[in-house]
């Protein structure tokens, strides 16, 4: 098993229960991957530098959750917009949206998403709800519009905006207590500080080489590294080299791509607009700032925290900006945005807390998505190599549920289940 993130952790789970041996190799010297909890004694809260929400039903972490004995809670709460220095609520604003989302045509050939929007999906009247969906894709798919396949959108209009308003749903405890969980019994057979360089492999037997120059052999290899890894090149930091390639990998590699996110963390003593009692239910806030237009609070919790995010091409646009200069574009757009003093937001703020997952060797981006032509490509992921080699991770996912928690562990329990096959 290569990579303890969910995927590689619920895969490993299912396989060791099912008596089979199994040993997992992670880079880093955590579990979890792009699940990255972080606590601060300020804060009664877990701060999610990572995987944050539970989108819509997600049965497979919800059971997780319950074995675990972990909690979890739906989001409730208000939409606003901030624009110009003045907030207003954001009423009936994702049905208008979701229209969009509903004129794509399964049937018809792959489009880019601007291209879609560009034949003018439910004319004049949706002019509006067209660019709100365009930063939408930006900003949930983590996409860049001008590649992300229209087709890819389509299964059950999966990821559209108000199904995923539907329901949303965080882990109490913290979304790293889930990762915990899945390794609880693995103990010695976890690796952690041990990045995989190579994969050699031939029909029924893999062998890993790892950095310290060791080898190891097994009848199959659980490949759950992210995307972003499989398209480096292997003598990169947290590069894999496969020996031979699979046939067709890297065509279905170059059809999916990985998508930049900036997610910053703002801890407040008290939100800077806590003088407002009709901003006490704030939940989600969009701005029209270029780079953060989308926010979110704790709320319900009554915790003042404000997650800022930027995902797609306005958050690739500062990825060679240092953490201080993200951080400062982030607190002059929501001082512009809401019109709240830059200095009443500043002496209110306790602490930024983030993550580089664009710079880090072993996630390179933070999520994938489909280009155009690669709708069935993380299905072509997804099949196994000569009952030799396994693909599980998010990106991986059939089911409409790539860069989600939920989908990251049905991969790895699909692939368990391929493997079960090919060796039981
Ligand atoms: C900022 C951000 C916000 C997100 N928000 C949400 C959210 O709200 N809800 C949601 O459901 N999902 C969210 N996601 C997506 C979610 O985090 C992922 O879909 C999921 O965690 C992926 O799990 P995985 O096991 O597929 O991959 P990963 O968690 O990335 O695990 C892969 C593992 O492979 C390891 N690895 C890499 N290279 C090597 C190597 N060469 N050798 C050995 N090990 C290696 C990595 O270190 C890592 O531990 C978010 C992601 C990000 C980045």
């Amino acid at each position: 098993m290569i990579g303890a993130g969910v995927a590689g952790l619920a895969a490993a789970d299912e396989l060791r229960r099912r008596g089979f041996g199994v040993a997992i190799y992670e880079a880093r010297d955590r579990i979890g991957g792009r699940i990255l909890t972080h606590l601060d004694a300020r804060f009664p809260m877990p701060l999610e530098l990572g995987a944050e929400f539970i989108h819509g039903e997600a049965p497979l972490t919800e059971r997780l959750l319950r074995e675990a004995r972990l909690s979890d809670y739906d989001l409730d709460g208000e939409s606003w917009i901030a624009e110009r220095g003045h907030f207003r609520r954001a009423e009936g604003f994702w049905d208008e949206v979701d229209r969009v989302f509903d004129a794509i045509d399964a049937r018809r050939k792959d489009l880019s998403f601007d291209d879609f929007l560009a034949q003018s999906p439910g004319g004049k009247s949706l002019a509006r709800a067209r660019a709100a969906a365009r930063t939408f894709v930006q900003g949930f798919h983590a996409a860049d519009p001008a590649e992300l396949s229209t087709l890819a959108l389509a299964p059950r209009n999966a990821g559209e905006p108000s199904e995923e308003a539907a329901r949303v749903g965080r882990v109490v405890e913290g979304y790293d207590r889930l990762a915990a969980w899945l390794a609880r019994d693995l103990e010695d057979d976890l690796h952690l500080s041990t990045p995989v360089r190579e994969i050699a492999w031939e029909p029924g037997r893999a062998e890993l080489a790892l950095e310290d120059g060791s080898r190891i052999a097994a009848r199959a290899a659980v490949v759950t590294v992210p995307l972003g890894v499989l398209q480096a090149p292997p003598e990169e930091p947290g590069g894999l080299r496969f020996r031979p390639d699979p046939p067709k990998l890297r065509r279905t590699l170059d059809l999916l791509a990985m998508g930049p996110v900036l997610r910053l963390v703002l801890g407040f003593r008290e939100f800077p607009w806590s003088d407002r009692r009709d901003l006490d239910r704030l939940r989600f806030l969009q701005t029209a700032d270029e780079t953060f237009r989308v926010w979110w609070t704790a709320y319900p919790l009554r915790v003042p925290v404000l997650v800022a995010w930027s995902g797609g091409p306005p958050a690739g646009a500062m990825s060679s900006r240092s953490p201080k200069e993200i951080e400062a574009a982030a607190l002059r757009a929501l001082s512009q945005q809401t019109g709240l003093s830059r200095q009443r937001i500043a002496s209110r703020l306790e602490g930024v807390w983030s993550h580089d997952w664009s710079a880090d060797p072993f996630s390179r981006g933070a999520y994938s998505y489909a280009r155009v032509g690669g709708s069935e490509a993380a299905k072509a992921l997804a099949r196994p190599v000569e009952k030799t080699l396994f693909f599980a991770g998010e990106a991986a996912d059939e089911e409409g549920r790539t860069g989600t928690v939920e989908g990251a562990i049905g991969t790895g329990l699909r692939a368990a289940k391929q493997v079960r096959r090919a060796l039981g």
